[in-house]
């Protein structure tokens, strides 16, 4: 049996069961969102995993800046499918922690994930103006990204749970 998102073989009991491995259940959207009866929350979602799947993807090609970039833009997308889910719209804008601030279903966010929210706002800025890309990315670290991009997947994991109540 194959990975349904990425062909691979799959070889333990769990992923064969899920019908995807370990690494792409990270990157696609829990069922629960996947089946929305909103069919906008639906692509919303999708649209958030799909870039929280290409991070990754871009960090393992050592792309980090752009790496980094798409994980911004997985978070925004999925804290928008939350002002979805409450208000039926979104604002634009692409600042992470005005979006914390708005919705409620984020306000009991860990301190430590409205931090890897305003590091993200950094990245997503210097994406956008060349001028202070070049500053930052002297200072980046594989590690550091390695790192980013499971806060990254923590962060949309705990934004989905909060859809569940
Ligand atoms: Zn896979």
């Amino acid at each position: 049996m194959r990975c349904r998102v990425c062909g691979r073989p799959l070889t333990n009991h769990q992923s064969i069961q899920r019908g995807m491995g370990s690494e792409c259940a990270r990157h696609s959207p829990p069922e629960h969102l996947a089946n929305h009866p909103s069919v906008k929350v639906q692509k919303w979602v999708e649209s958030a995993y799909s870039s929280a799947r290409s991070a990754y993807l871009l960090y393992k090609k050592r792309q980090y800046f752009e790496s980094l970039y798409l994980a911004h833009l997985a978070i925004e997308k999925m804290l928008k499918t939350l002002m979805i889910i409450e208000t039926g719209q979104f604002d634009y804008g692409h600042n992470l922690n005005i979006f914390i601030s708005k919705i409620s279903l984020t306000q009991n966010m860990p301190e430590w994930m409205r931090d890897v929210c305003a590091r993200m706002n950094q990245f997503q800025t210097a994406g956008r103006y060349p001028d202070e890309k070049l500053d930052l990315l002297r200072t980046i670290e594989p590690q550091f990204v390695q790192t980013e991009i499971k806060n990254m997947e923590k962060v949309l994991m705990w934004l989905s749970e909060q859809t569940k109540q």
